[in-house]
């Protein structure tokens, strides 16, 4: 028997796309570590009949749990108790231990700020410490305590504030209630793992999964979704603990048939992993069309441990040429996109910072630019490591100018990978 929730992510500004939505995510991966299935994300403005709507909706598709964010302020755009109150029958009643528990934090927060005028701010509030008959109430975080309802007949539906910092210790509170154990009581058990591959077309990946399909015991309990992103395959697979022997073989076929194009079976990032291979190095960078990118990439995970020594955005051949010393004359005979320039920028950038690893990138990231020789997206990546022979690579990558950069910054840290990983 599998459990069932819906969430209705309410708030005008996160209907406009004004707010991103970091509730629903964030909501559906608590739910996915519960063992709950999530049927649907809705989203919908401030109004009272539309999140009605929603809950009508959500209740006929035999969900078990609702989960609403938003809308728990004191101003009359706050709505979402009143109305969950309303669908769930109940009447509202003033609750004054609450009442007064957001009356202090209210005396708290106001504390030393000059003409606030405190009997106002209580009555507005007055309104959060309105609460439905039988409700469960979740402490505030904020100012706005939330809800959980719970009957026989109705979803169980846990109504929690918009602010995702407020949202979230909320929900490990709403979790521990009566009516949402109740309401999850029959969830499954499921585990998630994350592998990641770099260089495999979706479509060399999909005849891979065709054959695990027909080799591979028990293939049909694993549900796998498979997303590509920055030339990354992202194959993530959820399964029942009794499916974990499919699973370890899903994993073996992966590697036999790719095994240089799978560098994550444990779902770490390409960053993570290159972060652990420049401890105790330092790193130059050397860029071009990627502008600084890849330094603030690197700069990302390095914090305190301080390998990124530095970088050189070098747009103009004089910039190349008196910042990182590549030789004039290799510019005017290769052109500043080549594999000479990328080798002799990265080999700059490893003497002027004292480095004893750094990358040098010089492309085309369009929209102008490219010729029929190179068009736009033709990328020339070198890596230069203290005592070796410097790499280089030139790579034609698709999409438009923000596509060429970022997808540069992921080869480069790829190649970063497989070269600091040699051994
Ligand atoms: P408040 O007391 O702050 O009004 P509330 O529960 O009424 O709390 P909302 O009015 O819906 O919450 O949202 C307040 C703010 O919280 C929004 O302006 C937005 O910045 C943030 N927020 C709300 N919902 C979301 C969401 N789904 N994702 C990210 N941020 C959100
Ligand atoms: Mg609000």
């Amino acid at each position: 028997m599998s459990v069932r929730a819906g969430i209705v992510v309410t708030g005008t500004e996160v209907l406009t796309g004004r707010v991103r939505d970091l509730n629903g995510p964030w909501l559906a991966d608590r739910l996915l570590e519960l063992g709950v299935e999530l049927a649907h994300i809705t989203q919908c403005g401030d109004r009272a009949d539309d999140l009605t709507a929603q809950l009508v909706f959500l209740a006929g598709q035999q969900v078990d749990l609702i989960i609403t964010s938003g809308g728990l302020g004191p101003t009359a755009d706050d709505l979402t108790v009143a109305t969950v109150a309303q669908f769930y029958g109940r009447e509202l009643v003033l609750d004054t231990g609450l009442e007064q528990r957001i009356a202090d934090i209210l005396r708290r927060l106001t504390a030393g700020r000059q003409g606030v005028d405190f009997d106002a701010v209580l009555a507005a509030n007055r309104k959060q410490a309105m609460v439905p008959v039988g409700a469960q109430i979740l402490e505030p975080v904020g100012t706005a305590p939330g809800v959980v309802l719970h009957s026989e007949h109705l979803p169980t539906v846990v109504v929690l504030p918009g602010p995702p910092r407020e949202l979230q210790p909320m929900w490990a509170t709403a979790v521990a209630t009566d009516g949402v154990q109740q309401a999850i009581a029959g969830r499954t058990e499921y585990r998630q793992q994350t592998v990641r591959m770099f260089g495999l077309p979706e479509s060399g990946l999909a005849e891979t999964l065709r054959d695990a399909q027909s080799q591979i015991t028990g293939f049909d309990r694993l549900e796998i979704t498979t997303c590509l992103r920055r030339g990354e395959l992202e194959i993530v697979t959820r399964y029942e603990p009794e499916a974990a022997d499919s699973y370890t073989a899903l994993v073996d076929l992966l590697r036999e048939r790719h095994p240089r194009e799978l560098f994550s079976e444990d779902g770490t990032l390409v960053d993570d992993q290159v972060a652990g291979l420049l401890a105790g190095r330092t790193i130059a960078t050397a860029e071009s069309c990627t502008a600084g990118l890849l330094a603030a990439r690197l700069a990302d995970r390095a914090g305190s441990s301080a390998y990124l020594a530095g970088g050189v955005v070098s747009y103009s051949n004089d910039a190349k040429i008196e910042l990182l010393g590549v030789d004039g004359a290799l510019i005017a005979q290769h052109g500043a996109v080549s594999e000479p320039v990328a080798r002799a920028m990265a080999e700059g950038a490893l003497a002027r910072f004292g480095a004893d690893t750094a990358v040098g990138i010089t492309g085309i990231a369009g929209p102008g630019g490219g010729t029929a020789e190179k068009p736009v997206g033709t990328v020339c990546f070198g890596v230069a490591v203290a005592g070796r022979d410097t790499v280089v690579r030139t790579l034609r990558l698709p999409g438009d100018r923000s596509d060429v950069r970022e997808r540069s910054t992921t080869v480069a840290m790829h190649l970063l990978r497989q070269e600091l990983g040699r051994p």
